[in-house]
């Protein structure tokens, strides 16, 4: 079990594997107000930097699911180096479904709402995990400027406009569901760029190392192409953000 070899090689210096920065993950946590020994689960939970981090600052205790066993090790790790190993567990497996058996103070699901079908569906399925009074963080695109073709959409990586709403769009979107937006940390360019400008050194690198690798075409048209179609489409039409949501 594990996903696209692209992402595992784009992706392997990444701590964070969305446009959020380490400051922005700490103004998350410090917003959310966590107590000491609130339990918080990470659908999705990549390279596990959101749990340690939270665990060190603020003693939660985490549990995380990610398909990927390159980031699962990575996120074991991160706990080790941050001596929060006793306070975060880190399990390799599909999230589709996974509903904890303990409820939790925090139920996530950060950029990986495809998990369970999309925003709506991953919604539902934290809200199965959560205890009274809980609050779910979902970490979802919206348009900063709606997209004029299809075109435009398709340059972004989206299948079409409509995968994505603008951000009032999206915030009516979770009161329509029935819950209020209680707090949100949006990404900004600088941090899209941390995210995506960071996959081409570690590409360029990956091929320095793996010249004679089968998938070394593969890595290599997109270091090629990468660049440029991140600055004309992703970089100037994708906003970002985590909306902290609790039930009416
Ligand atoms: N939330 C993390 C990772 C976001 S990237 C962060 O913000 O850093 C999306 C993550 O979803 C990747 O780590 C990927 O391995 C994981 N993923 C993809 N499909 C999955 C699935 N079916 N179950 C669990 N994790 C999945």
């Amino acid at each position: 079990m594990d996903i696209p070899r692209i992402f595992n090689i784009s992706e392997s210096a990444h701590r964070i594997h969305n446009p959020i920065t380490p400051e922005k993950l700490a103004t998350l946590g410090a917003a959310l107000r966590l107590e000491s020994g609130t339990r918080v689960l990470d659908l999705g939970s990549g390279s596990g930097e959101m749990l340690c981090t939270w665990a060190r600052d603020h003693g939660v205790i985490g549990t995380g699911i990610d398909l990927s066993p390159l980031f699962t090790a990575q996120a074991r790790r991160r706990a080790e180096e941050l001596g929060v190993a006793d306070r975060v567990k880190f399990t390799h497996g599909d999230a589709a479904g996974y509903v904890s058996e303990e409820k939790v103070g925090v139920a996530a699901c950060l950029g990986a709402t495809w998990i369970a079908g999309g925003a709506v569906g991953t919604i539902a399925l934290l809200a199965r995990s959560l205890r009274a009074g809980g609050i779910l963080l979902i970490g979802e695109p919206y348009w900063r400027q709606l997209p004029a073709t299809e075109a435009v959409a398709k340059g972004c990586l989206a299948n079409s406009i409509a995968d994505f709403l603008m951000l009032p769009g999206l915030l009516a979107s979770f009161g329509d569901l029935g819950y209020d937006v209680v707090e949100m940390v949006l990404a900004d360019q600088d941090g899209w760029d941390r995210y995506e400008a960071a996959k081409w050194l570690t590409m360029r690198q990956w091929l320095e190392a793996n010249p004679d690798d089968a998938f070394a075409k593969e890595v290599r048209a997109n270091l090629t192409s990468e660049p440029e179609r991140y600055a004309a489409y992703t970089r100037e039409y994708l906003g970002w953000g985590v909306f902290a949501l609790m039930p009416r």
